[in-house]
């Protein structure tokens, strides 16, 4: 379902951009990363080096992209931007490495889904800043290897779990991104707004920053559609009252979920008595990919702590049947 309003995939147009922080200093929240990447950064350009290759991990929408950017600006250096699925072959990745200018920041999104031969690829260009290309066939066949220039991979995934130890093995800077305080998305929506010339007030920014969750990009997007019906009801200003009006008839709940996270509670909690039920079984009862229950619908509904992951399958808690206003079966146990 791609109108999903929550939904935290990347739209084609990438109405993102314009809210994108252009500095760390203007990046709200993920205060260790961002204070590690500001010592980082300084001491590569102390070096006149470029700086050792990063992996961020963390759900969509949380300032991967964003970050990379940030790197590459803070460095002086270009972007190059790219994504796992999209390189096909080896030839396409070696074609990218070698047109890098001295010093850029290539980055990687979805790093995990690049093919094995592809990813092979990238060990020399990391390890050695070198590329290591087969010329001729059968016995005169013979390898040559190729210096290239200077530059930092940046490398995103949802989950570190999903790429391999080699690959893993070669980022100096592995970066655990974490999911938004209320206080960070009330920040974020503030300064969105301050953007889209929108007044807001505290306690609105606050309802709308309650409600994102976890994420500042799911924060931008319910801003600019509460902005819409601000301006059909001829709110001069968006406070509590018209955020959460708004919400509500977005079907926002007062947790920041959304129809497709009730749906899979709903499941669990109807169908499976509260469960364990294996997460294909949930994927296959919300036509979605199993990917996206795993990376995209559960990482927030297991922070809320209302579901578990269990080796046995996926468990409504106490706070997932409170939340649903549902009482547990007597039997089942917690
Ligand atoms: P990811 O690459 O992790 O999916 P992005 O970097 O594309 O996420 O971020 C999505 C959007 O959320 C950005 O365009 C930006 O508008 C907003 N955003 C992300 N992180 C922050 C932040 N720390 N402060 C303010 N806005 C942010």
């Amino acid at each position: 379902d791609t109108d999903r309003l929550l939904t935290t995939s990347r739209r084609p147009e990438d109405v993102d951009a314009a809210l994108r922080p252009k500095s760390l200093e203007d990046f709200v929240g993920q205060k260790a990363a961002r204070e590690n990447l500001r010592i980082f950064i300084h001491a590569a350009r102390e070096r006149g080096d470029a700086l050792d290759h990063v992996l961020f991990f963390g759900p969509p929408g949380l300032g991967k992209t964003t970050l990379a950017q940030i790197i590459a600006r803070e460095m002086g250096v270009g972007f190059r931007a790219t994504s796992g699925p999209v390189i096909a072959k080896s030839g396409d990745l070696a074609a990218l490495l070698t047109n890098l200018e001295d010093g850029d920041v290539l980055f990687i999104d979805e790093i995990h889904r690049l093919q094995p031969a592809v990813e092979e690829v990238l060990y020399p260009a990391m390890e050695d800043r070198a590329l290591d290309l087969m010329i001729g066939e059968g016995p005169s066949a013979r390898s040559v290897r190729i210096d290239l220039p200077r530059f930092t991979l940046v490398g995103a995934t949802t989950r570190q779990g999903l790429i391999t130890t080699p690959l893993r093995d070669r980022f100096g800077i592995p970066v655990r991104l974490q999911f938004y305080t209320v206080d960070e998305l009330e920040q974020v929506v503030r300064r969105a707004a301050g953007l889209l010339d929108l007044p807001i007030s505290p306690d609105g920014a606050r309802e709308i920053g309650r409600r994102a969750r976890g994420t500042p990009r799911i924060a931008g997007r319910l801003l600019r559609r509460v902005r819409d019906f601000a301006n059909f009801a001829g709110a001069a200003i968006v406070d509590e009252k018209v955020a959460d009006a708004a919400l509500n008839r977005l079907e926002v709940d007062g947790l920041g979920l959304d129809a497709m996270d009730r749906r899979y509670l709903h499941m669990i909690a109807d169908i499976y008595r509260g469960g364990p039920v294996g997460v294909e079984t949930l994927a296959a009862g919300l036509s979605e990919p199993r990917d996206t229950v795993e990376e995209v619908i559960e990482p927030y509904l297991i922070q809320l702590g209302l579901i578990a992951r269990t080796a046995r399958g996926r468990c409504l808690n106490a706070r997932g049947w409170k939340h649903l206003g549902l009482n547990p079966p007597p039997e089942a146990g917690q």
